[in-house]
C-alpha cells in the first residue's frame, strides 16, 4: 500500500496542483489537517481534496474555519485569514469542514496514526526532540504523521527511547527532488511530511511524503509550483500582504 501523505495544503491550489502532478502512484491520501487557511483559494483546495482522498484528519485552522471555535488564539494575520475564509465558504464546504474528524486516526489496516499537532492536542507543536520524547509512551502504533508545524522530517527513537530529530537533505531548490527515509523494525517515527500550502523551513517548495509499507519506506518530496500565482491571489483577496511575501521564502 502506497499512501500519498500532505499537510497543511492551507487553502493554496498552486501549490496542491503542482504536489498531484509530481506525486507518485499511490493507492490512498492521507490528510493531515488545515486544508483551509491562510491562502486564498479554500473552496477550490476543498473541492480537489475531496475528489482525491477520504481520510481526513481535522486541523486548528479547520475547526477555526467552520466556526467550531473561535479564533481568538489566532495571531493577527491568521486571524483576518479566517474571518476571510469563513465569508468564502459556501454550505456544503463548510459542513463538510464541521465533519472533519480529530485525530489520532488509525487508518484501516495499518500500524500508523495520523494527527495534526500531536497524539494528545492537535494544536501542540512538535519541534524539539523534548517534545517529541513526550509521546513515546502515547504512541501504540510505531509510525505516528503529524503535521501543523509546516516543518519537512520529524523524528526518530531507537531502542533506548532516545531521539534524534530528522531532516531531508536537498541540493537544489528549482526542481523536484526527493529524500529516501528507510524504516526500521525496532524503532519508532513520528513523521512530518512538511506543508503543501505554507512551508516554514527556509524551502519555498510545497513538501509532501509517500508511505510504501511493503518497502518500509517514507520517500519525502520538494515540488517548485507557481507561488507568483499563489500570492496574486492573496492580493486580489485583501488578505495580508505578509501572508504573500512568506510564500517565496518558505518562513
Ligand atoms: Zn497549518
Amino acid at each position: 500500500m502506497r499512501a500519498l501523505i500532505l499537510s497543511d495544503i492551507h487553502a493554496n491550489i498552486d501549490a496542491l496542483d503542482a504536489v498531484l502532478e509530481a506525486a507518485p502512484q499511490h493507492d490512498v491520501v492521507w490528510n493531515l489537517g488545515d486544508v483551509v487557511g491562510y491562502n486564498a483559494a479554500p473552496e477550490d483546495v476543498i473541492e480537489r481534496s475531496r475528489e482525491i482522498g477520504t481520510m481526513f484528519v481535522r486541523g486548528n485552522h479547520d475547526r477555526a474555519c467552520a466556526g467550531l471555535t473561535g479564533a481568538d488564539n489566532f495571531n493577527p494575520v491568521a486571524y483576518r485569514a479566517v474571518q476571510w475564509t469563513r465569508g468564502q465558504l459556501g454550505a456544503d464546504a463548510l459542513a463538510w469542514l464541521k465533519e472533519m474528524p480529530a485525530g489520532p486516526i488509525m487508518p484501516a489496516g495499518t500500524l500508523v496514526s495520523c494527527v495534526h499537532g500531536s497524539l494528545l492536542d492537535e494544536d501542540e507543536y512538535l519541534l524539539s526532540t523534548e517534545d517529541a520524547e513526550g509521546q513515546f509512551e502515547r504512541t501504540r502504533t510505531p509510525i505516528t504523521f503529524f503535521g501543523h508545524t509546516h516543518v519537512q522530517g520529524g523524528f526518530a527513537a531507537n531502542d533506548a527511547g532516545e531521539w534524534f530529530q530528522m531532516k531531508p537533505v536537498y541540493s537544489d531548490d528549482k526542481i523536484v527532488e526527493s529524500y529516501d527515509l528507510d524504516l526500521r523494525n525496532s524503532a519508532k517515527y513520528l513523521i512530518n511530511p512538511g506543508a503543501v500550502g505554507q512551508p516554514r523551513d527556509h524551502d519555498w517548495r510545497a513538501a509532501f511524503a509517500l508511505y510504501d509499507d511493503a518497502a518500509a519506506r517514507v520517500t519525502f518530496f520538494r515540488v517548485p509550483y507557481d507561488v507568483q500565482a499563489a500570492q496574486m491571489r492573496i492580493h486580489r483577496a485583501g488578505l495580508p500582504e505578509m501572508l504573500a511575501a512568506r510564500l517565496c521564502v518558505g518562513r
